[in-house]
């Protein structure tokens, strides 16, 4: 198999898996850009994207996932030295309205509503 077919076969073999009781609906659009960047980043890593947290759980007060603004990405699965990989290449892969920080459980991505 050449490298490009390989890449591809892994690529289609990783899946966004969600975390029980994971609340998607209300997920705003800008979001999606998020979800399929992370997807990529995950399988070049050979990992399935597992969110964390969407619309549910609870955040601080005016959270952005109470807006559907913002998504967590499970990196107990990581080192930290991929989930930092991870944090710097989401940041490099998503425009500046968009904001990335690692809270160590998990990577947190929000787009930043005017
Ligand atoms: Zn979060």
């Amino acid at each position: 198999m050449n490298a490009l077919l390989e890449w591809k076969v892994k690529m289609e073999n990783k899946k966004i898996k969600l975390k029980e009781g994971v609340i998607m609906a209300g997920l705003k659009l800008p979001m999606q850009k998020v979800l399929i960047e992370a997807n990529c980043l995950w399988a070049v890593m050979g990992k399935d994207l597992v969110i964390a947290s969407a619309l549910d759980g609870e955040h601080s007060a005016g959270s952005y996932h109470y807006y559907g603004y913002a998504l967590d990405f499970r990196t107990t699965h990581f080192t930290q030295d991929q989930a930092l990989q991870l944090v710097k290449q989401l940041k490099e892969v998503l425009p500046s309205a968009y904001t990335v920080i690692w809270h160590r459980t998990h990577i947190h991505v929000q787009f930043n509503m005017e």
